[in-house]
């Protein structure tokens, strides 16, 4: 489906809400999936976005469930010969890049992301062209074509220290997609950064006055924010991070309440981690007003019990990504999954 979005590319939403389905379907289907895992060699590898029942799944036979970083390190790793990634089009690619000789599945090849779609390849390219001077970070969140013009590719997991580090070199920053994470890493790092204008659709939705406003209602509450939300939202928060972060912080802080302004598949593990917990989803919407994505990724959405147990019946779809194109993105790629702040000098342009 081709649609518009902000003047050019518009997001995909599936056209209505997935039919529940009875106890009954779920238990069947489930046992149809773990059949197929082990006759295929296959591994599930989700984020924490999805629907709870396919996190559950995937830890319950021996699977992962955990951030894009994460999930990219385990992916290369696991010696399973098939990658089920449960996630969005970027994830499955990612896999597929670093581990070429796997064959990697998702449930719907339709499953994108509004950064992915904000950044047309070819404009990146030239946007690269009239800015030679500067190093190409750029967001993972993005098709393998933008990853392959990238020095470097960085999850939110990983931003912050690697442009701290470039901007302890000196170095000039050109940065995709994510505008509010570009800003953030600015002005946290202080680091020259040339930025794209993309935006996520479900973080860019949460509105800081209505959080302000449920903070005085939950005052003993701590705001825990994703980098993709606005900067007047990241401004309000006492925890900002990836998705792991962000669960590391709901267990080691003392609030007993937590505002959480990411998208709320996250909340099947942090109340799993802390069940005597309080967990609030962060408003989106202003007084009356509705919203696009209420804090819950349509991308993400489109993983289901069906077309999980379909994919491994009939190995397809099946990610794939042109060699050329790979070659390209590995080098970077490799670099964002060996990253840790210890070896940041070793790891060679
Ligand atoms: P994480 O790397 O923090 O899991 O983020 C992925 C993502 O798509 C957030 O919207
Ligand atoms: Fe992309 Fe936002 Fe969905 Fe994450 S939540 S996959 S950034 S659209």
């Amino acid at each position: 489906m081709e649609a518009v979005y902000e003047g050019r590319l518009k997001p995909y939403f599936p056209t209505g809400p997935v039919p529940s389905l009875s106890a009954g379907a779920k238990h069947q289907y489930r046992q149809q999936i773990i059949a197929g895992l082990k006759a295929r060699d296959a591994v599930l590898i989700a984020h924490y976005y999805v629907d709870a029942e396919l996190q559950q799944l995937a830890e319950e036979t021996g699977g992962f469930v955990g951030d894009s970083l994460e999930m990219a390190r385990f992916g290369m790793r696991h010696s399973a010969q098939t990658l089920v990634v449960l996630g969005v089009k970027f994830m499955g690619e990612t896999a597929k890049i670093l581990s070429p000789h796997k064959r990697v599945l998702m449930p719907d090849l339709g499953a994108t992301c509004s950064l992915d779609i904000s950044c047309d390849a070819l404009e990146f390219e030239a946007f690269c062209k009239a800015h030679p001077e500067r190093e190409v970070v750029v967001y993972v969140n993005t098709s393998a074509r933008v990853k392959a013009l990238a020095d470097w590719v960085v999850t939110s997991s990983i931003a912050l220290d690697l442009v701290n580090h470039l901007a302890d070199q000196g170095k000039k920053i050109l940065w995709a997609p994510d505008k509010y994470l570009g800003h953030y890493l600015q002005t946290q790092t202080g680091a020259d950064m040339l930025l794209w204008q993309g935006s996520c659709i479900v973080h860019e939705e949460f509105k800081s006055k209505a959080i302000f406003d449920l903070k005085a209602q939950y005052p003993k509450a701590a705001i825990l924010v994703h980098p993709e939300s606005p900067e007047e939202v990241i401004d309000l928060a006492d925890c900002v991070g990836s998705t792991s972060q962000l669960l590391k912080a709901s267990q080691s802080l003392p609030h007993q309440t937590l505002i959480v302004a990411t998208d709320q598949g996250i909340f099947y593990k942090m109340q799993a981690l802390s069940p005597h917990k309080t967990f609030i989803s962060a408003p989106t919407t202003g007084v009356g007003a509705t919203c696009r994505s209420c804090a819950r990724c349509p991308w993400m959405a489109m993983n289901t019990l069906q077309n999980v147990c379909q994919a491994l019946e009939h190995l397809s779809p099946e990610v794939t990504v042109p060699e050329a194109i790979a070659k390209s993105a590995l080098h970077a790629l490799e670099k964002m999954v060996k990253f840790n702040l210890n070896n940041l000098n070793n790891l060679n342009k």
